[in-house]
Order: structure tokens, then sequence, then C-alpha cells
């Protein structure tokens, strides 16, 4: 398999500053991509070298699949790491980053586009023994199928967009009357969104939890490094996340992970994976696979002690897994997203850093790409960090991660801190993660 020497790293932000940590870790020189937005992000003076690939807009650099090889090119990189978010999901990118000769890590591009579509991965899913949430076996045609099939699963239901991702592209129907207007509603926001109106029904459970599990492949064998838990959740957005999930139905749950695993092995899939689930009534329902690294990889690094972007790059040169018996999970690790926006309005915020305070002690993990001075650009993402807690249970985990975020104070800019501390004292969380709408109803009872 491919060696490489330079990483392109083709993202922003924090998970870049990320993948530049795990690549100096395996001693590999890294290239930073940046927008004009971006000239004095952190990423770009970390990394050994960095390339300007275009203007702010994300569709002008930071997507801009052709503006990224020539920043190969000239930079020397021999493999790309994606991250997540802008094109980590693009099969095309994969592919074209393939055709000029380099290495991409992540999955290769023909399983990622059978995966990367949620109404295929749910019929790939289907065929591998998993359980799916009842709804479309196949994309809806007519307004009188869906009707038919509406009918058949009880509302509420949900529309999603097979092309749909990070929380954009469903909407709930709670009866029959709003059903046509929905599906009409949701047609056109695809095909605007992502070039593809094709869309399907399912259920909507209504007090689910969100379960998901990290796998580890080599495109042999693959290994399922334990669950999380992602159900503080505000419009699909996750806030929270915790390793492992807890309070799950333990047979349940090891037969859940063997069959991902089993999946991953027949798909032949190389990289890491997320499966996700909805869970209620102890039984697990298959949503989606992410064919990249998330942004809740941190809690489980915590938890097994691996690293896993330098296990991504290690699986993309070829490497195998790391044995079973080296998978000895510990404790508790819990995360919670900064973003930077108007909690109120829930606007992006922009501005300049002006202070910024930050919290430490045992188990403290704070991954982030802000330093004093630094000037938020508003077109992109609104995470700017990630608080993180580890501890040798819940209890320790949850009061470590309470004590860090009364310590963590960023000025000049809005930012959630507030909502997430809130968030983390409330009794509902307190006993294990509630279901997926804790958040909405804490905040309606302010
Ligand atoms: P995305 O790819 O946009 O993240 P997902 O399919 O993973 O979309 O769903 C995101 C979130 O939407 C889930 O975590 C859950 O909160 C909610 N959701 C999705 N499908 C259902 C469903 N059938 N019933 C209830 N909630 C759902």
């Amino acid at each position: 398999m491919a060696q490489f020497r330079r990483v392109l790293v083709a993202n922003r932000g924090e998970i870049a500053v990320r993948i530049i940590r795990a690549c100096r870790q395996l001693g590999l020189e890294t290239l930073a991509v940046f927008s004009s937005a971006d000239r004095h992000s952190l990423h770009v003076q970390l990394a050994d070298s960095a390339l300007c690939i275009g203007p702010p807009a994300a569709q002008d650099s930071y997507l801009n699949i052709p503006a990224l090889l020539t920043a190969a090119r000239l930079g020397g990189a021999d493999a790309v790491h994606p991250g997540y978010g802008f094109l980590a999901e693009s099969p095309a990118f994969a592919e074209a980053v393939c055709r000029s000769g380099l290495t991409f890590i992540g999955p290769d591009a023909a399983v990622m586009a059978r995966l990367g579509d949620k109404l295929c991965a749910r019929q790939t899913m289907a065929g591998l023994g998993l359980p799916l949430i009842p709804g479309s076996d196949d994309a809806i045609t007519s307004m009188e199928q869906a009707k038919h099939l509406a009918q058949k699963l009880g509302y509420p239901l949900i529309i999603k967009a097979s092309a749909g991702g990070g929380g954009r592209g469903m909407k709930v129907v709670s009866g029959p009357t709003e059903l046509e207007q929905a599906l009409a509603l949701t047609r056109a926001e695809a095909k605007a969104g992502f070039g593809n109106d094709s869309l399907y029904l399912e259920r909507y459970l209504t007090t689910p939890r969100h379960i998901e599990f990290q796998l580890l492949c080599d495109g042999k064998a693959a290994l399922c490094l334990g669950s999380r838990d992602c159900s503080a959740q505000r419009r699909h957005q996750k806030l929270i996340e915790e390793a492992p999930a807890p309070g799950l139905d333990a047979a349940e749950s090891a037969r859940i992970s063997a069959l991902c695993e089993q999946a991953c092995v027949e798909l032949g899939y190389c990289g890491v994976a997320t499966f996700e689930f909805l869970y209620q009534d102890r039984q697990f329902f298959f949503i989606e696979v992410n064919t990249r690294i998330q942004v809740e990889h941190t809690v489980t690094e915590m938890v097994t002690g691996m690293d896993l972007l330098a296990w991504q790059l290690k699986l993309a040169r070829g490497e195998p897994l790391p044995p079973r018996s080296a998978l000895l999970p510990s404790g508790h690790a819990i995360e919670c997203r900064i973003n930077a926006e108007d909690p109120e309005r829930q606007l992006p915020g922009t501005g300049t850093v002006t202070g910024l305070r930050l919290p430490g002690g045992p188990g403290i993990r704070w991954d982030s790409h802000l330093y004093p001075g630094y000037a938020i650009p508003s077109q992109y993402d609104s995470l700017v960090g990630k608080l993180i807690a580890w501890g040798e249970d819940r209890d320790q985990a949850l009061s470590r991660l309470q004590q860090a975020l009364a310590e963590l104070d960023i000025k000049g800019i809005h930012n959630n801190i507030t909502l997430q501390r809130r968030l983390l004292v409330s009794p509902e969380l307190a006993q294990q993660m509630p279901d997926i709408h804790f958040v909405e109803r804490l905040l309606e009872t302010q």
C-alpha cells in the first residue's frame, strides 16, 4: 500500500490543527491550505508549509477540487486528509485525489458513494442484517406512493433527502394534511442544497437516544471501539457527546457492534467509520454511516487511549488493525462543543477573541484553533472548540467538565458557554443521557 511523506490538510479550524498534530506524531510533514479569510488561522501557523487556495467563500476555496489538487502539486504533498465537513464525504474528491496519484486518507470512493447516499446505505445495511427504522425501501416517486406508505407507517414521520447531511434535508410531518406540501418543500430544498432531490420516508421515533459506534477497519478486518451517546442536540446538531453511551442493553449493544464489524468486512472498508443509530425501548435502529472522522471522535480517544487520527494515517498506508486485546477501554469521557454563536438568536458569531481563559487539571482536554487576537471569519462552521473531560466514571467526568466549563472564558465573541453550563447541571443529564429532545425541553422551561 501507499507510502507518503507530506500530507495536504484539506480543511480548516480545529480539525485541521488536530490533523497536523497527528501527522507530526508519525513524523509526517504537513501542507496547510487556506482561504484568504483564514490567512491568520492557527492551522496555517502550525503546518510545515501553507498555500492560499482562494477567496473566503468555501465554494471557491475549501470546496474547490482543482485548487486543492494544484496546491498538492505545488506544495509537494503525496497524501490528502479531508477532515470532516467540506469534501470529506465527496466520492468525486476521493476519486480525483487518487487519479492525481495521491493517497486519499479515507475509504475507497465507491464505498463512500454507496454509504454516503442515506437511502442506499439503508438498503445496503438492511441486506447486511442491521435493524432499520420502518420506512421506505426505495425513493419516493409519486404522491400516491408516498401517501400509501405514510398510511402504512403512521404519523409522525420524517421525510429525508437521500443526499442530506449535517442536520439538513429532513422534515418531520405530524399528519396527512401536511404530507404533500412537506414533500414538495423538502424536494425543492434537497435539489437546491445537494443537487439531488431523491427523498424517502421513515417513521419518526418520538423519544429515541442517538447512539453511534466507532469502527476501525483495515479492508480485511474491523474493530469496534465502542459506543458514543450524542443525544444532546439542537436542531439535529450535536452539542454534547459522551463515551461509552451509558445504560445500554449490553447484549443488544454487543450484537449491534458485531453486526457493524461484519458489515465493514463485507464492504472491504478501510479507514474509520461511524455507524449511527436511534435507540428506543432497548432497540437499535440504523440511521446512517459516516465515512470520515467525526467531531466527537475525541471522547472515544479519551476512553481507549488510541489516537484515531494517527490510526487513519496508519490504515491509509496499509498497516493492519491493532489486536482486539489491545482495546482496553477505561473510564468515561464527555465533550461539549463550544460554538461561536449568539445563543438567543442562534446566529453565527464573528468578531475578535479579546481574551481567552482556558481550563486545566486532571483529565481535561481542549481541542481548538482559537488564540487571543484571532478574528473569526463569518463564512464557516461556528464550532470553535471542544472541551473534553475524562473521569474514572461518568460522575467524575461530568463533575470535571462542569468545573472546566466554569473556568473557560472566551471574550470578544458570542458563544454558547452559558448554554452548555446550563445543560451540564440539568438533573435529567445527571442520570444518563436523556432522549434527543432534552435540549429543546430544557430551553422551553427557562
Ligand atoms: P444527518 O446526516 O443530517 O446528521 P441523521 O439521519 O444522522 O442526519 O439524523 C440526525 C438526527 O435527526 C438524529 O440524531 C435524530 O436526532 C434525528 N432523526 C433522524 N431520523 C429520525 C427518526 N426517524 N426519528 C426521530 N428522529 C430522527
